[in-house]
Formats: C-alpha cells, structure tokens, sequence
C-alpha cells in the first residue's frame, strides 16, 4: 500500500498510519498484522519513536524497520506553562513553518486543541488565521504527532508505560486550518486518535469545528462522524458572506439543511454553534432574534466568543453588555449558551494570542496590507467552552 502523504524522504511515517494502513504495510514486509499492532501501540500509547525500545518485537524485526520506515513526530521548539494550568507548544513542520499546540485543563476534563493546516484559505475577515495566508496542508504524522506530543510532554508516567496513563481526554480540531479543507489526512487522524490501539478517545470526546465545507460535511457523516462544531458568526447570509466568504459558495440553508442531516449520524445530537462577538457587527438585539429563527427545528447549543483583536483587523471586540444583551435573548428563547472564557493569556495561549509561523504562499499579507511585511503573525487557537 502507499503511503506517500506520511513519507519522510522514501521510507514511510509509521505515526501517520491508521492500524489497517500498517497492517497492509507490514504485510508488504511479510510479518503478520499482530506485529504491525504491537508497533502501533508503542508509538501511541507508549510514546516510542525508537525501534530498538519496542522490546517486545523479535531482533530481527527491530533491525529491520528503521531500513524501510521511520517513525517521526514534528520537532519540538518551545514548550510554555501558564499558572492556571494551561501548556502550549511550538512544533516545526520544516521550512519555516509552525503550529502551536495547547492543552486546556479543566477539572473534569484536559481538552486538546489541534491544528490541521499551515495557515488557512478560506479567509475570514475577523480570522488572524485567515489573513495569515495559506501554506499547506499537515500531513497526518504532523496532526497526530500534535497529540502524541502534548501526551509524551504531559507524563513521564505516560512515555514509561505502555499501559499509558490517558490525561488529554477531549480533542477540538479548533487550531489552525480548516479541518474540512484537509479531509485524508484529518480523518486518518481521528481514526488514530479513536483507536483502542492507540488513544481509545470516544467519538464524543472528539470535536471537529468547520466554516461549512458543506460537501466535506457530507462526507464526513459517512466517514468519520465525530462531535460537530460550526463557525456561524451571522444571522443571515448577506453579512455571513462577507464575515465567512465561504458563506457565498454554501449558503446557510445548504449549510443548516447539512448539519441537521449530519446530526444523524453524530455521536452527540446537537451542534454547537461559535458565534463570535464583533462590535456593531453581528452583536445587536436584532440579529440575536433573527439567530433564534434561523436555528429553530436545529438541536444545538451556543458558544459566544468574545473577538481576540489582532493587529490592523477592522474590528472590536463587543462590550461586556452586548455579549450578555445577546446571551440573554438566546437562553431566553430555550438555547443553551456558553461564552468563551480566555485561558492561559499568561503565555499568550488565549484566543486569538497565539504565534504559530506561516510562510504564506498566497502572498495574503501583502494583499491585505496589513501593515506588516512579516510572514509571522499572530493566529487564534480556540479553548475549550465555559459557562460564566
Ligand atoms: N477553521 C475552523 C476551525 C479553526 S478556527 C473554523 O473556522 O471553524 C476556530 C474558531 O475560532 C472558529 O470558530 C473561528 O471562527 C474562531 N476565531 C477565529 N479568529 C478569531 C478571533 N480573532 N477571535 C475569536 N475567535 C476567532
Ligand atoms: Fe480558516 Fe476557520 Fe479562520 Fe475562517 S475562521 S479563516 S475557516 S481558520
């Protein structure tokens, strides 16, 4: 089998392999697929990236493998703690670029926050992410590693055990990136992060937020249905086409019509809605009612996100009252409403706060004039929900 998206020069990324794709490729290599998932539990659940430490394989086959395959997470560049608990990690994904990882915990639960993209092209005018350009896609191994870091960071108890010791519970693919814009690689890597081989994480616990890649939704029903997470950001589709241009290829009927077929198959049978609070924006009492009918006949809650500024972007972020007005008259009309709180600012882990590296290929900055001729910027990596 080929396995060409997870290669490291010719030998093949083993962290980016499902379990039946390395099956197939020890098969290739004639040993039997029990082998292939004994690898497979020592690099996610123990934490291996070296084949002579995998000591219950034969010698034979620990000196065979790093001759046909490698075993190769993102390379650790810095790695940050905030006093509330809150870590994050800067990981290189070569020439130039990186993506920042952030562990939120809670009492009941330690949320991962996960990338899928350098940068993103779908270019949402409130999105530090979105002016930042685009630069490519992350490969599987790249997805994954982010989680078999943060795991590997997080226990010594974790990386000595092959039992493993499980403290990411929840993951949210709210990084960088549209997950529905890299559909191989991100379901490839739900499906390792929902193996009992490797993460053993429930469908509920796995959390993917899209703009509404409506035909990728589609796909996703049938492929790997997990919890769903949508950017609506609009009560309506002539300010969602300019807040969240994608809005003009896939309007909000098709989009809603998508969600409640979605819903179906989800592990969770409500969506949860991020609106985020833009002053004079999306923000008044008027575009709340017009919200309320817009969803209604949809099983879904609402997470309010007050705007993380970033520099030159044309908007504020709505004043405490706004945001309380607007909460109000959605619980009033029966919706469950969470607003976003800000974790970790300490370490410029917040909302908004973080800086991955983008080489932008799109030339997105300059077209933008921003002001700024640096392809680094700031990018926003969305924290778990929390009720205030
Ligand atoms: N591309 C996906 C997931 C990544 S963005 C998506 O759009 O859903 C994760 C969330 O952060 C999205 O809801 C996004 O709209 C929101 N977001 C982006 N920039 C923000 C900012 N500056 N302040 C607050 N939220 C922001
Ligand atoms: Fe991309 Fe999401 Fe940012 Fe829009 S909000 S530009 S889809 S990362």
């Amino acid at each position: 089998m080929a396995v060409p998206q997870s290669a490291v020069g010719d030998k093949p990324n083993l962290l980016g392999m499902t379990l039946p794709e390395m099956t197939a490729f020890f098969a290739q290599l004639e040993e039997k697929p029990f082998r292939a998932k004994q690898v497979f539990r020592w690099i996610h659940q123990a934490g291996v990236d070296n084949f002579d430490a995998m000591t219950d394989l034969a010698k034979s086959l620990r000196e065979k493998l790093p001759q046909v395959a490698v075993i190769q997470a993102p390379k650790l560049m810095t790695e940050q703690a905030s006093k509330d608990g809150t870590r994050k990690w800067l990981l290189d994904v070569g020439t130039g670029n990186g993506i920042e990882v952030v562990f939120i915990p809670e009492s009941d639960r330690g949320t991962l926050c996960v990338s899928s993209q350098v940068g993103c092209a779908l270019d949402c005018t409130f999105c530090s992410t979105g002016k930042q350009g685009f630069n490519r896609n992350l490969t599987t191994a790249e997805i994954i590693g982010q989680l078999w870091w943060a795991n590997k960071a997080m226990g010594p108890g974790w990386a000595n055990s092959p039992k493993g010791e499980r403290i990411v519970s929840n993951i949210v693919m709210m990084g960088m990136g549209e997950p529905l814009a890299n559909f191989d690689n991100v379901t490839s890597a739900m499906d390792i992060m929902l193996d009992d081989h490797a993460y053993g994480l429930s469908r509920r616990r796995v959390t993917l937020s899209t703009s509404g890649v409506v035909p990728n939704l589609q796909r996703l029903k049938e492929r790997c249905p997990v919890a769903l997470a949508v950017s609506l950001h609009a009560s309506n589709d002539a300010l969602r086409d300019v807040l969240v241009p994608i809005n003009q290829k896939y309007p909000l009927a098709e989009l809603l019509a998508t969600i409640k077929d979605y819903l179906q198959a989800a592990p969770r049978d409500f969506v949860t809605f991020e609106y985020v609070m833009l002053d004079g924006v999306n923000d008044s009492v008027q575009h709340a009612h017009e919200l309320v009918k817009l969803v209604s006949g949809i099983e879904c809650k609402f997470n309010l996100i007050p705007w993380n500024p970033f520099p030159d972007a044309p908007y504020a972020r709505s004043s405490n009252n706004a945001i309380h007005r607007f909460c109000d008259i959605l619980r009033q009309a029966g919706l469950i409403v969470t607003v976003r709180k800000t974790r970790g600012d300490d370490i410029d882990a917040a909302c908004g706060q973080l800086a991955g590296q983008v080489v932008d290929k799109t030339q997105r900055t300059q077209q933008n004039k921003l002001g700024s001729s640096k392809a680094i910027r700031t990018i926003p990596i969305m924290n778990a929900g929390l009720t205030v």
